[in-house]
């Protein structure tokens, strides 16, 4: 096993990672910026090392700083949870030739993933089923664009290769906008993500997003831990996600899983991961893959019972996966609220001192959160703060324990999403299952596409 990790990253999933570590016997390094002092799991980390301002730039996304940090300490690896340098090639690259372990892929997967036109060929390539589009970037031969939408048959979606936290992405419904709209994406792509390369997908009207995890040991070991429903979502960004996903058999599972198995041994996929997909009429279409631990890996972890960062740090320790498919069984159901602190209502952030909080509890809740009464809720940062996770047997008694645990959260001081996720656990076609990506905003009066 590993000895030290260094958690390059704040909030609840740093905590998240000290806890399994702690568990595991691992010491732990918590870097933070000079905002961050009183991060819960600064207060519980073996040692700990400032690395800068509170712009994240000069903290989180310092990777010198980080490795330095790392050399200081003496840790053995890196964790770099989710969000800054999670799915930096350079930094796992960086990681790597500093003589530390990176925890996670190696850089060329990352490289390979994130650049979604290479993502879609090896995807494709390994037999998991992708969105009808361009196969590969457009070139700048108007009539070929022309021909190629045709093909695939409008509304087509034209996407950025290096697109990510959806941006970079444009609707096309008839011809007379293809040519611009390209020209668009493009400019704009090159200007947000250096990289102007762009392809095009047949675009899906009313999708779910369901997504599968998995697990591989980079030795030729891989297994699928099901799938998640994150289709509630507001400009893309996740809200409330659950598993398993509404009306997924237990053959549709197994068949994408066993897909999504096969393509991690192909790459030589390492530690975990999770292959996005738009879910229409039965069908699987792969989007992208994320080449890290994810926000809504707990709901995955409820229904399984295992425990996604301690596979991660075991795997990075370079071991074999401990368990096989057929260990793998799917009981109950959870459900996952992610707590912002914003306004309900206009979703403008809320960051500040907290004064009054009471966590809730009981049977089958789980609250994952740094916070506590008396905390500042930096403005630098990420406006989540804290994920209310429940479980039960059934469907229907996750959603009862989620509504009672929301009554029973109780966060004064700053403004929280606690109202809006009250709603959605109240709404009929949620406690139905199986809303659509488009649901939450039409039913907050924004619109679609
Ligand atoms: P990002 O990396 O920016 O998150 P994704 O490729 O994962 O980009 O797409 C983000 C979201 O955009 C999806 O969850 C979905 O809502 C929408 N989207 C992307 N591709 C399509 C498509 N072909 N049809 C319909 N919606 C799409």
């Amino acid at each position: 096993m590993l000895k030290k990790v260094l958690i390059a990253n704040r909030g609840e999933i740093a905590l998240r990672i000290l806890r399994a570590c702690k568990e595991l016997g691992i010491k732990t390094v918590a870097v933070h910026s000079t905002a961050d002092e009183s991060l819960k799991h600064v207060l519980l980390a073996d040692e700990t090392i400032c690395i800068g301002k509170a712009s994240a730039t000069e903290s989180y996304l310092n990777i010198p700083r980080i490795i330095a940090a790392a050399e200081i300490t003496d840790a053995d690896a890196i964790h770099p949870g989710y969000g800054f340098l999670a799915e930096n090639a350079a930094f796992a690259d960086a990681v790597e030739k500093s003589g530390f372990i990176f925890i996670g892929p190696k850089a060329d997967t990352i490289n390979l993933m994130g650049d979604k036109v290479s993502a879609i060929k090896s995807m494709k390539a390994a037999g998991v089923p992708c969105v009808p589009g361009s196969d590969g970037p457009l070139g700048s031969d108007e009539a070929v664009n022309k021909a190629t939408a045709a093909r695939i048959g409008y509304p087509i979606i034209v996407k950025a290769a290096g697109g990510g936290g959806g941006r970079g992405m444009r609707v096309v419904r008839s011809e007379s906008e293809l040519i611009s709209a390209i020209a668009t994406t493009q400019a704009e792509a090159g200007a947000a993500f250096g990289n102007d390369i762009v392809y095009m997908e047949k675009f899906l009207e009313n999708p779910r997003h369901v997504e599968i995890q998995i697990l591989a040991d980079g030795q030729g070991g891989a297994i699928h831990l099901g799938e998640r429903d994150c289709s509630m979502q507001r400009r893309h960004q996740k809200v409330v996600e659950e598993a398993p996903a509404p009306g997924i058999t237990p053959e549709m599972r197994a068949k994408i899983g066993a897909r999504c198995c096969q393509a991690c041994v192909e790459i030589g996929y390492r530690g975990a991961g999770t292959f996005e997909f738009l879910f229409e009429n039965g069908e699987f279409y792969f989007i992208e893959m994320n080449t890290r631990i994810q926000v809504e890996h707990p709901v995955s972890e409820m229904i399984t019972g295992i425990d996604l960062i301690k596979e991660q740090l075991s795997i990075a320790a370079g071991n074999k996966l401990s368990i096989d498919q057929s260990q793998v069984q799917i009981r109950g159901h959870a459900i996952e609220c992610r707590i912002n602190a914003e306004d309900p209502e206009t979703f403008i952030p809320s960051p500040g001192k907290i004064n009054q909080f009471h966590s809730p509890g009981g049977l089958g809740v789980r609250w994952d959160s740094h916070i506590y009464a008396d905390y500042k809720v930096p403005p630098y940062y990420d406006s989540m703060i804290g994920k209310l996770i429940t479980y039960g047997e059934t469907r229907e008694v996750a959603i009862a324990r989620m509504r009672h645990a929301l009554d029973e959260l109780i966060i004064t001081g700053i403004k929280t999403n606690i109202p809006l996720q009250k709603k959605i656990m109240a709404d009929e076609a949620f406690a139905k299952g199986g809303a659509n990506i488009h649901y939450l905003e039409k039913k907050l009066g924004m619109g679609g596409h």
